[in-house]
């Protein structure tokens, strides 16, 4: 399967029926690639996958060894377990459905000399950061076992590229925010500030309530970086290109600069034109105090800009998302 150019490559998106996923296959063919999604909708959903994708609905752990064998230029790969509060409940899930099945696709992408990954990691991974802004060489201390497995799979694929040569890049997402036209955040059960607030916004739940107001910051609200999910979408790309035989490197997305819990609920406020109550409830377990990313290795080595890094755009983008979601 060579027929394509050189800058057209045949990719495999694994969790392309999710949020993040979904936005990153439509744009990926936008630019012309072409995309088979494999997803087990477990949390996606069959109607995110985009229309000109090729769909495969299974695990991906399960079907890899034989999708792999056609030839695939690489995987971009965003299956996999990601709420913070689940993984401290249910850690087999974490354990089993990030890194079991991550190793099991490195297999057979070894197996098929897959030459390319792009994974999802996570700001997670760091835990308590011991400066802000963050970056990729700080220590990594998880303090939940989301962020625990999503730094043992980053271990694992770095000894898979000095082994066998795999072209990858993990890349550390820090606050994913907005949509991308129909592609949007939609989870049965909503964990997230920003869709958490809109819902608020649409009439569809009474309050939201603030994780704790007694952080060390300013307003006492903890602190994170809102990324759009398009200029995370568009990292991607640029990582793919960037991907070398035998590295594994590792790039933060974030806009590197914080937003209180407070001052994500005010913007919504401003760009809704909704009241939206909110109470103060205690603290979230495994939540650190503030997450922002230095993006400065991104923007020097993957040639990537944010652009659209003014919050009330991502919220505005989601906002137009959950309206269509929920018109009232
Ligand atoms: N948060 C909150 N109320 C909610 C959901 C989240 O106060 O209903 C806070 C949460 O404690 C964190 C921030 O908002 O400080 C962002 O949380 P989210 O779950 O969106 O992303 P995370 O940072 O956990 O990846």
């Amino acid at each position: 399967m060579s027929s394509h150019s050189d800058s057209q490559l045949n990719l495999i998106v694994t969790g392309g029926a999710g949020y993040v996923g979904s936005v990153c296959a439509a744009r990926l063919l936008e630019s012309g690639h072409r995309v088979t999604v494999v997803d087990d909708l477990s949390t996606g959903h069959r109607d995110a996958v985009p229309a000109e994708a090729t769909f495969v609905e299974g695990d991906i752990a399960e079907v890899a060894d034989d999708l792999l064998a056609d030839g695939f230029d690489g995987v971009l790969h965003f299956a996999g377990k990601s709420l913070v509060g689940e993984s401290m409940q249910a850690p087999d899930k974490y354990w089993h459905g990030n890194v079991m099945t991550t190793l099991r696709l490195l297999d057979a992408m070894r197996r098929h000399r897959t030459p390319r990954l792009v994974f999802s990691s996570t700001a997670a991974t760091y835990g308590e950061p011991a400066t802000i802004p963050i970056p990729e060489d700080a220590a990594t201390n998880p303090t939940n076992t989301y962020g625990a497995t999503k730094l043992a799979v980053d271990h694992m694929i770095s000894s898979y590229a000095t082994a066998h040569g795999l072209a990858a890049v993990s890349l550390r997402y820090f606050n994913v925010a907005g949509a991308y036209g129909r592609f949007g955040e939609r989870h049965t059960s909503e964990t997230h500030l920003i869709p958490i607030v809109l819902q608020v916004a649409a009439g569809v739940r009474e309050q939201v309530q603030i994780f704790g107001d007694d952080y060390p910051t300013p307003d006492g609200t903890a602190i994170r970086d809102y990324i759009h999910v398009v200029d995370l979408a568009d990292a991607h790309e640029a990582a793919l290109f960037r991907a070398t035989p035998g590295e594994h490197r590792i790039y933060n997305l974030g806009n590197g600069a914080g937003f209180s819990v407070k001052q994500v609920i005010e913007t919504c406020r401003t760009v809704t034109g909704h009241q939206i109550p909110a109470v103060v409830a205690g603290r979230r377990a495994g939540d650190p105090a503030v997450l922002v990313a230095s993006s400065e290795r991104a923007r020097s080595e993957l040639g990537w800009t944010p652009r659209r890094a003014d919050l009330a755009e991502i919220v505005a983008d989601a906002w137009s998302f959950a309206q269509a979601r929920f018109a009232r």
